[in-house]
């Protein structure tokens, strides 16, 4: 029972009850409009959620999400997000965040064909192709795995600064911070990566 989609709309029911019991003018606020901290840029796994783990309250964190946390140049639907994110909410912090034991990481290494997905892993074969050789040379399989996840968060950093808004950002003075975040859900903790 536990895995039937109505229980999401129970909790919801209580939880719009309970907020508005806390502060009666909650959801008046939140319609008003938002002031973002930060977009986050993660991957659709179920298990990362990135309001739940960093503690993001609603209006705190503009959110994008694909397989793998990608950043590709032909992708509208990211362009148009961080378009939106930078030029007119004015965001100056772009985490990326990727994660441990991530299953499009593992696919595109493993490289067999699955069908459309492969296409869009293409994008972190470049990222393998780019490191072949320090991953050939990490001996144990999930370390090597591992590494990729934390290759991938800094190669599609990469790709966010070759990004037009970023570029148009930059040469208009504006500042924005680019983070580089891996969640392990191991035990839960975000680890910071050191960036080039
Ligand atoms: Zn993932």
């Amino acid at each position: 029972m536990q895995r039937v989609v109505g229980k999401f709309l129970e909790y919801n029911q209580h939880w719009a009850c309970e907020k508005h019991a806390e502060d009666p003018h909650f959801f008046e606020h939140l319609a008003e409009g938002q002031n973002p901290i930060a977009l986050l840029l993660g991957c659709s796994d179920s298990r990362v959620s990135p309001s739940v783990v960093l503690g993001g309250n609603l209006g705190e964190i503009f959110i994008h999400r694909n397989i793998a946390n990608v950043v590709s140049h032909a992708d509208m639907n990211f362009l148009s997000v961080l378009q939106y994110a930078v030029e007119v909410l004015g965001i100056q912090d772009i985490i990326v965040y990727g994660h441990y034991g991530c299953g499009g990481i593992r696919a595109a290494m493993e490289n067999e064909a699955i069908g459309l997905i492969d296409n869009w892993l293409a994008n972190i074969k470049d990222v393998i192709a780019s490191h072949q050789s320090e991953l050939d040379a990490i001996p144990d399989e999930s370390d090597r795995l591992n590494r990729l996840v934390e290759l991938n968060v800094l190669a599609q950093i990469h790709n966010l600064k070759q990004t037009s808004v970023y570029r148009k950002a930059k040469k208009e003075g504006r500042e924005l911070r680019l983070h580089a975040w891996v969640y392990d859900f191991s035990n839960g903790t975000v680890r910071v990566l050191e960036q080039a």
